[in-house]
């Protein structure tokens, strides 16, 4: 009897333990906001297209903020009831088209490109983020790292030069406190070059943290800063 009792016991314990933590799972870790160098979009063998909106910045531009675990899988295509939405962004268009544009063929205005990110990664993160939060964090992000300019004050710049991998990811720490994940991409000649900067944010979406886990692959020890 007193051992049934107890095992009761354990049994509520554990339940309650489970409410608490264990069972809750987990939406996501932490986001790597990631942001591409146009100029190593477009001067590759499958090449780009500007945006109907005209030539973008030479600046980065966003690719997407996505949701990850820190074992480095990550949800994707979470909910296929809230399909992309783009009158619940209108206010945030024109920063988008500034911030975010799209760079694929044949030429868009940003709303495939914007709606593929929503649906893959943004519906992964609605516990925190609704839509237009979702868009406006991003577009935040972009705002509060200015990877060109740390990169410019190392005298990095996007002049077809070659650079070091470890001085890129030394300026980039230097600029915003946090040593970043390059992914390097290779132009039509085979060179490799800057392609990609992952940045790690918190799973609030607002601050920058260290990198609980890079991403996979390899640049070599010298890579290429396009212009564009
Ligand atoms: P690729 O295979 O070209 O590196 O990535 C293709 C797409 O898969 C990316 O644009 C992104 O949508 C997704 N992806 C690739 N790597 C990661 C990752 O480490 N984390 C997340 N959340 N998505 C990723
Ligand atoms: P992901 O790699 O994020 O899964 O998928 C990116 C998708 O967005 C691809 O289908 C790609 O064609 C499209 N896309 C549209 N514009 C861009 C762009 O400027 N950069 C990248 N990386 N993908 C874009």
């Amino acid at each position: 009897m007193e051992s049934i009792k107890s095992a009761n016991l354990m049994i509520k314990l554990f339940i309650i333990q489970c409410l608490a933590f264990a069972c809750i799972a987990q939406d996501f870790d932490f986001f790597y906001f990631v942001q591409q160098w146009p100029g190593s979009y477009c001067d590759t063998q499958k090449s780009c297209c500007y945006p109907s909106t005209g030539k973008p910045d030479s600046d980065f531009g966003v690719h997407g903020l996505w949701p990850n675990y820190k074992d480095g899988s990550y949800p994707s295509n979470c909910d296929p009831d809230v399909p992309f939405d783009p009158s619940k962004i209108s206010d945030l268009r024109s920063n988008m088209q500034k911030e975010w544009p799209t760079l694929a063929c044949p030429s868009g205005n940003g709303l495939d490109f914007w709606g593929h990110e929503w649906t893959k990664h943004g519906t992964c993160s609605e516990s925190v983020l609704d839509q237009h939060d979702y868009f406006a964090t991003t577009l935040n992000l972009k705002n509060q790292v200015n990877l060109l300019q740390s990169l410019e004050n190392a005298g990095i710049h996007p002049d077809g030069g070659s650079y070091s991998l470890a001085s890129i990811k030394s300026a980039i720490k230097q600029g915003t406190g946090f040593t970043p994940y390059i992914e390097c991409n290779v132009d039509s000649s085979g060179n490799s070059q800057l392609y990609q900067v992952y940045m790690c944010v918190d799973n609030s979406g607002s601050n920058l943290i260290a990198c609980p886990i890079f991403p996979r692959g390899k640049c070599g020890s010298q890579i290429q800063f396009p212009t564009f």
